[in-house]
């Protein structure tokens, strides 16, 4: 601590250690019972403490002969020994002006003999004092007696420190962890320092799930060693590596260290995978990096910032990104919509149904319709479908949604049924949907209870997740076939799809994606793709469907082409049940 420190400038900076060392929640502790047991013995006094100071109030981290567990600061003796750096001693507070009205003194616990000696940090702060009390006065200590109780003094703050250390630090690595990177991102700044914050994220968590199947624990953590001691050369020397979560690392630089060098050093080495028990394992690297700069960001969540920064480098492929705001506000608004859903699927009638005809060529009749779901939040506004079902995908709410779906849809259906409205509907799924088999048995469930004809239902499956349990999907698509159901392959032409992929899945359709249909009449190799692919699906005995048919020409040429239905603005909008009965009614679309 600096000398020409204020009083309050000491206090601010004590009060931080106090809230960095002594976390008021903190478990009981054996060796600080057996510290204050052991004081309360040597000195025969009947109470002793440990107590820590904060701004209102002083807790005690061990006691023996008192029963209450904090006392207000006010009242607090230790409160008067802060900036001791010794023994302090009142040999008689009902004779001292400090404390003779103090209600400790005239009443419980009748305070008159107490002796402290401070928790002092490494750095000169005091956290409060170990202190013994006695209810008649004493004579002055002897100065072995002082010694003593300065010892125990050390010994405790040395478990406190113990403590704290080891909450620092990550066990398999050894190094500092998370807590500390803060931390020390904290003292950067409160010493007036600006700094780049960089987080390194090695593999993307399923990754390194799939290395703990495979090869198991061990082998996981051989390798994130092996990592750890890459990184290691590779960050500037004397620089601290961290560890901040499972899969990521972190260091600290000076504002003026080159971000591209120190970031391209980095990529261009774990482009060599990383040899773990000479098994090499590639890995997928993302750098983020934020800049620390004012003290007007001391409370700011870097963690997640630089994180939200590393995890975009990785998705996008660029290797390292700086983290902006706009990235921030990308990923504020995910986590609105996505608790905002809860809400949506819970009460209130903020989703609906939406149903898009599709025709039959080449005669134009309309048999079945697609049904997309529509979200009116009733102050963000029309959601649309496009934002919130890839976010609600990443979480268990998609599986909410598309029970959702499924019982609105077999009400329309049923709706329908009673008006002699005979349709097929459509409802997209996702993977995830058919990784157990929950989805099927609802399905099932109300094909029986409601003598619903498996015949009107079709699932469009999209692909937007890389398959991780491909043989339950399989399994769960061939129950809803057996009962009866269409399965057609959505967004096909893009993704990952593949033939020899397509060839596993029992489905009868694809649906060309609209993305390629709809450029047909300008771009020629468009042409040449969507035509080859509607002789090889045709070839496969697919039926195909071409989603977004945007005018004329373009239902001319995939009617040409051979392809069995056509969906698109052209044909209709996505329509509202009634407005969809009124459409049919007035025949539909007549071309
Ligand atoms: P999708 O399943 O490929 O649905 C077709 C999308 O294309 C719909 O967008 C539809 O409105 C739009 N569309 C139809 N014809 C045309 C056209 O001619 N031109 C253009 N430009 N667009 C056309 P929407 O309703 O915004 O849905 C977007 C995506 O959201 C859907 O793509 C689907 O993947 C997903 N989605 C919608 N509802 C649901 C649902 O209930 N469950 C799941 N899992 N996904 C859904
Ligand atoms: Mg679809
Ligand atoms: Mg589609």
């Amino acid at each position: 601590m600096d000398e020409n420190a204020s009083p309050q400038a000491y206090e601010t900076k004590r009060l931080e250690r106090v809230a960095e060392f002594c976390p008021p929640d903190q478990e009981g502790d054996e060796a600080f019972e057996k510290i204050v047991a052991m004081t309360a013995a040597y000195f025969d006094a009947p109470i002793a403490l440990i107590s820590i100071v904060e701004a209102q109030r002083q807790w005690f981290r061990a006691q023996v002969g008192l029963d209450t567990r904090e006392t207000s600061r006010d009242l607090s003796f230790c409160a008067h020994t802060l900036t001791e750096n010794g023994l302090f001693e009142v040999l008689d507070a009902a004779q001292d002006p400090r404390f003779k009205d103090s209600e400790l003194v005239c009443g419980s616990p009748y305070i008159r003999y107490y002796a402290s000696a401070p928790l002092r940090t490494a750095d000169g702060f005091n956290l409060g004092s170990l202190c013994i009390i006695d209810t008649h006065p004493r004579p002055p200590m002897s100065a072995r007696d002082g010694a003593m109780l300065v010892n125990f003094a050390e010994l405790a703050m040395m478990r406190i420190s113990g403590v704290r250390s080891r909450n620092f630090v990550d066990q398999p690595t050894g190094l500092f962890n998370r807590l500390r990177f803060e931390e020390d991102i904290r003292i950067t700044l409160l010493n007036g320092k600006k700094s780049l914050v960089y987080c390194v994220d090695v593999i993307a968590p399923q990754a390194l799930n799939d290395v703990v199947k495979a090869l198991g624990c061990s082998f996981a953590q051989d390798l994130i060693l092996a990592i750890k001691a890459r990184l290691q050369t590779l960050i500037p020397s004397g620089r601290l590596l961290y560890k901040v979560s499972p899969t990521r690392f972190g260091f600290i630089l000076d504002e003026h260290d080159a971000i591209d060098s120190v970031c391209q050093k980095i990529i261009d080495d774990f482009k060599t995978p990383v040899e773990c028990q000479h098994i090499p394992i590639p890995m997928q690297i993302g750098v983020g990096v934020l800049p620390v700069l004012e003290a007007s960001q001391k409370d700011q969540d870097w963690l997640r910032l630089v994180v939200s920064a590393a995890d975009a480098a990785r998705d996008q492929n660029v290797g390292w990104a700086c983290y902006e705001p706009q990235l921030d506000a990308a990923q504020q608004r995910a986590f609105m919509l996505l608790s905002a859903l809860h809400d949506a699927l819970t009460r209130g009638h903020q989703l609906s149904l939406v149903y898009q005809p599709k025709v039959k060529l080449p005669e134009l009749t309309c048999e079945s319709v697609e049904a997309l779901i529509r979200w009116n939040h009733p102050t963000l506004g029309v959601i649309s479908p496009a934002e919130f079902i890839p976010l609600a995908e990443k979480t268990a709410l998609m599986q909410s949604i598309t029970f959702w779906v499924l019982d609105a849809l077999v009400e329309q259906a049923r709706a329908w049924a009673a008006q002699g409205v005979r349709l097929r509907i459509a409802m997209n799924v996702t993977v995830n949907d058919l990784q157990d088999s929950r989805f099927v048995d609802a399905i099932e469930a109300h094909i029986q209870a409601r003598r619903l004809d498996p015949q009107m239902l079709e699932l469009e499956l999209t692909e937007s997740i890389l398959m991780s349990k491909p043989v339950s999907v399989l399994h769960e698509l061939e129950r809803a076939r057996r009962l009866g159901l269409h399965i057609a392959i959505d967004d096909f032409g893009t993704g990952y799809s593949n033939w020899a992929y397509l060839r596993k899945l029992p489905a009868q359709t694809v649906k060309l994606d609209q993305s390629l249909v709809r450029t047909l009449e300008t771009s020629a190799q468009d042409r040449r793709l969507v035509k080859t692919l509607i002789e090889l699906a045709k070839g496969l005995n697919y039926h195909v469907v071409a989603e977004g048919v945007e005018n004329n020409e373009i239902l001319r040429l995939i009617t040409e082409w051979g392809c069995s239905q056509a969906q698109g603005f052209l044909i209709a909008r996505p329509l509202e049940d009634k407005a969809l009965t009124t459409w049919l009614a007035n025949g539909g679309f007549k071309g």
